[in-house]
């Protein structure tokens, strides 16, 4: 949901993000189009790429002299960046739209940003005319002038070209976490699986260069951050535009090598393009986490041609074999469909016995909805919402206990975990370890956030783990 900050610029510039970017900032600040008294609201819905893309934008518009607030009713912009992945996150756009009508002040812009903007268009303003500016996330680079266009008195705006090689790169990214920092290394996705609208709704990929990448992560580590998480619809599918031609996995040894870079992380990984290199990566470099997200999407050779993953059910578990032979345990997350077109019992069962196989420590499950545009709108032996709505609830509940096993076998080992939150009970703190699992700990000290610190694993729930610090301490 949105974030809402009241932040000057020099949060911003204060926020230590290195002197070319300060500069950067005040350049645009003091610039004759900067805003100057224009206050903005930012409301987020969708994945970690649409958060991390909201605060670029939410730079962008620092930069131009446009202040964040807490409420759409404060704002002279209100902006909202939009998810259309499934069915019910588009509907709920034009339903908050018609609260947003509802609390339109006089003067008062309202934009839709990200992948429903991207799909739907133009056709936004007939259904909803209260809207002024219409961007997908190919065109952020435009931001800047639509808004000025907007400010010069236009009434309509819009950025929808996906036929971009850019990516949306600002020296003024105004980050949410003190410590955690996002960076997109590799936008849009050309994998055009068949039920997905990622391809038509942020283009194809495009890379940034190794060099800017790396500039950034000295930046980010002298401004104090530890844990960097590299994005990308398919991360490791990342092709270094320059010369230097950096494989991916070349790439996290760099990026772990960054002097204060304590973690790195990265998602999501394609099966078709996750090799040996970044195993070993894994294996030979501590900071680098031992995590790996690796959708499956379904168990089925048969569903998963359908959905054109472009691997069998069987090549697919040689790349669970490979992480599971690593010689660091490496946690393993994923994403599961059920009900795509055609998916039979037969189908199912064969995504239920691949869980027992690949013994996941986390998996988003979905039930499969119908997009536009995408060629499984038209296939054959749809499933009834009810039966999807069965095998998800099996599947969740297996699952379920598999990560309740797998996070009990924990128990009395001894982890390291990043503090990021102090609970309202006494002495309770939270944190995630490499392993990307979420620890409830106990500890007498006054921990500070951000901070390293060893933790006993003493107890274990299916979604996380509890435990104490240990005597020997960070
Ligand atoms: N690029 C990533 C990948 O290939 O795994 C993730 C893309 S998407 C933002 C995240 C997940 O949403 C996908 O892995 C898939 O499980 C799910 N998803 C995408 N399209 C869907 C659809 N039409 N119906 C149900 N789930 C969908
Ligand atoms: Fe969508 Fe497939 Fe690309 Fe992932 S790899 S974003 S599921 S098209």
């Amino acid at each position: 949901m949105g974030k809402a900050f009241d932040i000057g610029l020099e949060r911003l510039v204060g926020g230590g993000v290195g002197e070319p970017r300060n500069n950067e900032a005040a350049r645009l600040a003091d610039s004759p189009s900067a805003a100057g008294s224009g206050t903005f609201y930012l409301e987020t819905f969708g994945c970690q790429m649409n958060e991390h893309d909201s605060e670029k934008v939410a730079g962008v518009l620092l930069a131009r002299g446009y202040r964040q607030v807490e409420s759409a009713d404060a704002a002279n912009v209100v902006l909202y960046n939009t998810c259309s992945i499934r069915e019910k996150a588009a509907q709920k756009v034009f339903s908050r739209l018609g609260e947003y009508r509802l609390t339109q002040r006089e003067g008062q812009t309202i934009g839709v940003l990200g992948c429903v903007a991207q799909q739907e268009g133009e056709k936004i303003f007939s259904r909803a005319p209260w809207v002024s500016l219409v961007c997908g996330s190919a065109s952020y680079r435009k931001l800047p002038e639509l808004l000025a266009q907007l400010e010069a008195g236009n009434r309509r705006v819009t950025g929808l070209d996906t036929d971009t090689d850019e990516t949306f790169e600002t020296e003024v990214t105004r980050r949410d976490n003190p410590w955690r920092a996002y960076l997109t290394i590799i936008e849009g996705c050309d994998k055009a699986c068949s039920y997905c609208v990622v391809p038509f709704t942020r283009g194809p990929e495009r890379s940034r260069t190794s060099a800017s990448i790396l500039e950034e992560v000295r930046q980010l580590a002298d401004a104090g951050y530890t844990e960097v998480q590299l994005l990308g619809q398919t991360v490791n599918s990342y092709a270094d535009p320059s010369a230097r031609k950096m494989r991916f996995s070349e790439l996290l040894v760099a990026v772990a090598e960054v002097p204060g870079i304590r973690r790195v992380r990265f998602t999501t990984s394609h099966p078709r393009d996750f090799g040996k290199d970044i195993v070993e990566a894994i294996e030979a470099v501590p900071a680098i986490c031992e995590h790996v997200h690796l959708p499956v999407q379904s168990g089925s050779t048969k569903v998963l041609r359908g959905m054109a993953r472009t691997y069998s059910r069987e090549e697919y578990l040689e790349k669970i074999a490979m992480l599971r032979a690593a010689k660091r345990e490496i946690s393993l997350t994923t994403d599961l469909i059920v009900g795509f077109p055609g998916e039979t019992e037969k189908d199912f069962q064969e995504t239920l016995s691949l869980l027992d196989v690949a013994q996941y420590d986390g998996a988003f499950c979905f039930k499969y909805s119908p997009r536009p545009n995408t060629p499984s709108l038209k296939m054959a032996d749809a499933i009834p919402e009810e039966e999807k709505s069965r095998r998800l609830a099996i599947l969740l509940e297996k699952q379920r206990e598999i990560q309740r096993a797998r996070n009990e076998q924990l128990v009395g080992r001894e982890l390291e975990v990043m503090v990021e939150g102090k609970s309202k009970k006494e002495f309770q703190w939270s944190g995630h370890t490499s392993s990307n699992k979420v620890m409830n700990f106990t500890s007498r000290a006054q921990e500070s956030l951000g901070d390293y610190v060893q933790v006993k694993v003493m107890g274990a729930t299916p979604n996380s783990l509890v435990g104490e610090k240990s005597e020997t301490g960070s």
